[in-house]
């Protein structure tokens, strides 16, 4: 992947509320692009990295990142296929179920999400008999949903493509954004343009990490250029007012280290955010959430399981024990950035989807094995890397295990279990 200098710039605004009182607390170095995996050592010496810096917005609250990198570099080649996890998909099941019951949809109901990816959370939703429509920017990713069957828009989701997508298709009941509003650099007119396709009584329904696992467990690794906003709901409520939304309802979710999932609709149907959801806000400010002086303790912490984590590689290192790794996530990506962690501690990391396999990580260059090269290569510890879906690879992984590998879990304190 090539990048020019013009497909980064850093912004001086809050992408919530517009303000200019962005104060910086974290910054995790120069970083190569967390899911820019490379396909051979070659490519090692031209690539490009950026400042990874974390900033509060001291007005609204917003966390967010100032450094934007064009969408066009960072998703046109997208490598992350949500269909590849158990654990997603039971999650699924349960979002479109959710959803279906909610709004009571049948087979004249329209169900679009934006940043579809491979159809996977579609797929759930077309076993409830509603109609379908992915709106996908990576190629080969909505290839992918439209040959599974998942009618895919091969587009960026934004006020023009949902103008013509709803003429062409009508209007939706729901529109879902998982996972994708804390990607977009202008959450505002991302959800204006969600609020545009709704038929009445439609909602937009958002599902995103929630700021306190990042904040109560360390989640330093969340962060990455893809990453720009880490969504209180406080913060989320103000974006949802600009965008001409009210939220009438917030679930926590388990995936990804702890999400939040926001039902909104519009302004004109719902003056007010729900009691509720003005609760919960009160309640997290109340935990710092929106507060720098905590913001400072996160950045203080990080600093702190760097150190521990490279500590305790180096002395198993020094006792002759072998090391490898699971996963090549993102936040993996940026672990191993932060901390410098290079092949000279952990030779290799393994991973299941085949789009990984065979090529390195970002920034530190670790090749890509297959997940069944783990108990083949037989590391005597293994550092989980996607550490959100430990327990599900270490099930998975009982062979390794049972021929004595131990694994290490770096988030929130590195530990052996
Ligand atoms: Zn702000």
């Amino acid at each position: 992947m090539t990048t020019a200098p013009t497909l980064h710039h850093r912004r001086t605004t809050c992408r919530g509320c517009g303000s200019t009182t962005l104060a910086p607390f974290l910054h995790l170095g120069e970083q190569a692009l967390a899911n820019a995996l490379l396909r051979s050592p070659a490519e090692f010496a031209t690539e490009r990295r950026f400042p990874l810096e974390v900033v509060l917005c001291t007005q609204c609250g917003l966390v967010q990142l100032v450094d934007v990198i064009a969408p066009e570099v960072l998703f046109s080649n997208y490598l992350y296929v949500t269909g590849t996890s158990d654990t997603m998909k039971v999650h699924n099941a349960e979002y479109a179920e959710t959803i279906c019951k909610l709004l009571g949809l049948g087979p004249n109901d329209l169900v679009v999400e934006a940043a579809s990816n491979d159809g996977s959370l579609l797929a759930k939703f077309k076993t409830h008999g509603v109609r379908v429509l992915g709106v996908e920017p990576a190629t080969n990713i909505a290839a992918q949903a439209n040959s599974a069957g998942i009618t895919t828009a091969n587009e960026f989701f934004s006020g023009a493509s949902a103008k013509s997508l709803r003429a062409q298709y009508g209007a939706a009941a729901a529109v879902i954004a998982n996972n994708v509003l804390a990607h977009v650099d202008e959450p505002v007119k991302f959800l204006a343009a969600a609020k545009a396709f709704l038929r009445p009584g439609g909602i937009v329904s958002v599902e995103a990490p929630y700021i306190e696992e990042f904040v109560e467990h360390n989640e330093y690794d969340t962060v990455y250029h893809e990453h720009l906003c880490y969504f209180s709901i406080s913060a989320l409520m103000v974006i949802a007012e600009r965008a001409g939304l009210r939220i009438f309802r917030v679930d926590r979710k388990p995936v990804h280290g702890g999400s939040i999932r926001m039902y909104a609709k519009s302004a004109e149907e719902a003056r007010e955010h729900a009691p509720a959801v003005v609760e919960l806000a009160r309640a997290e400010r109340g935990k710092g959430y929106t507060s720098l002086a905590r913001m400072q303790a996160l950045a203080k912490a990080s600093a702190k399981q760097r150190s521990d984590l490279v500590a305790l590689l180096e002395r198993l290192k020094r006792e002759g024990k072998t090391l490898g790794a699971y996963g090549a996530p993102a936040k993996g990506n940026t672990l191993l950035q932060y901390c410098g962690i290079g092949t000279d501690l952990v030779p290799f990391t393994v991973d299941k989807s085949p789009l990984k396999i065979g090529l390195f990580t970002p920034g530190m260059h670790l090749p890509v094995y297959a997940a069944d090269e783990l108990a083949k290569r037989r590391p005597d510890y293994c550092l989980i890397l996607a550490w959100n879906f430990a327990d599900e690879i270490m099930r998975q992984q009982a062979a390794y295990r049972e021929l004595g590998g131990r694994f290490i879990v770096p988030i929130p304190t590195p530990r052996i279990v």
